[in-house]
């Protein structure tokens, strides 16, 4: 009698015990199952945590709302309208541009074409029409290895500050300069110090380009702090501003493109970022 009721008790134990951990595993199951579901309808999620202290929707929108109130020009204004309108397949891309004003620098230019060529890495650079002469070579080679180049005026003069017709022998100078060495009229200009005379009535027009990120290379020189405010405040599509007149902003570049394409960046010229 004691035996049956022992057998019987170690029997409902055994079933209580079994029907638990079965229980256990459904619920674990369908967790995992809904983990995989939420990440593959949103890849931003597996982006960010990548890069867990940017690129969530508010900072986003706050980017663009900065942007907006500070008046930084058509470019920008272009460029935000593009980045919300495919902005789901930027994330999942993350393009960026890079950018090198004030140049050619007979030195520091051609080291840092070697860097970008060995990297697979096309750039777009700003070039100041009196820094052409003389380096011509160096203009064709940014041509022929698929960089992108833009105006940056003739003698890197603030735009606003000028009248109509100096303003536009600047920029029309150097776009002459430029279509001589590589048979191309410039499309993009960057007004140097930003300042863009947005009511030039010049017999061209050209598209502005400002920037997102500007790590101020050309006053600290210091390699690591520039690409330390790189990559802290870098988001996709972004344009970055460097200068290629300096060993800094060189060494500091290609440091930024390592880390940048270890976190999954693609670089890209500014006419894909803002053309597209
Ligand atoms: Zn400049």
């Amino acid at each position: 009698m004691v035996r049956s009721i022992l057998w019987r008790l170690i029997g409902c134990l055994c079933f209580w015990w079994s029907l638990g951990l079965a229980l256990f595993f459904i619920s674990f199951g369908v967790n995992r199952i809904e983990k995989a579901v939420q990440n593959s309808a949103n890849p931003e999620r597996i982006l960010s945590n990548q890069r867990p202290d940017r690129n969530t929707d508010a900072e986003f929108q706050d980017s663009v709302q900065t942007m907006e109130n500070t008046g930084m020009g058509q470019s920008a204004a272009v460029q935000v309208s593009e980045n919300s309108s495919i902005r789901a397949e930027k994330t999942i891309t993350a393009k960026v541009a890079l950018t090198f004003d004030d140049g050619p620098h007979p030195v520091y230019t051609p080291q840092l074409l070697d860097g970008l060529n060995e990297r697979g890495v096309h750039a777009t650079f700003f070039v100041v029409g009196k820094n052409i002469l003389g380096n011509e070579a160096l203009l064709k080679r940014m041509e022929t290895e698929g960089h992108l180049i833009g105006n940056h005026t003739y003698s890197h003069v603030k735009l606003s500050e000028l009248d109509i017709a100096r303003a536009c022998a600047e920029v029309e100078k150097t776009n002459a300069l430029i279509c001589e060495v590589t048979g191309k009229e410039p499309e993009f200009i960057r007004p140097p110090f930003g300042e863009w005379k947005k009511a030039m009535e010049c017999s061209f027009e050209m598209i502005p380009v400002l920037w997102d990120v500007d790590p101020l290379d050309w006053t600290t020189k210091n390699t690591a702090l520039v690409v330390e405010r790189v990559l802290k405040d870098t988001k996709p599509g972004d344009i970055i501003l460097l200068h290629d007149y300096y060993q800094s902003s060189v060494d500091a570049a290609l440091g930024i493109v390592d880390a940048l394409t270890e976190r999954g960046y693609k670089f890209v010229t500014v006419d894909e970022l803002i053309l597209e």
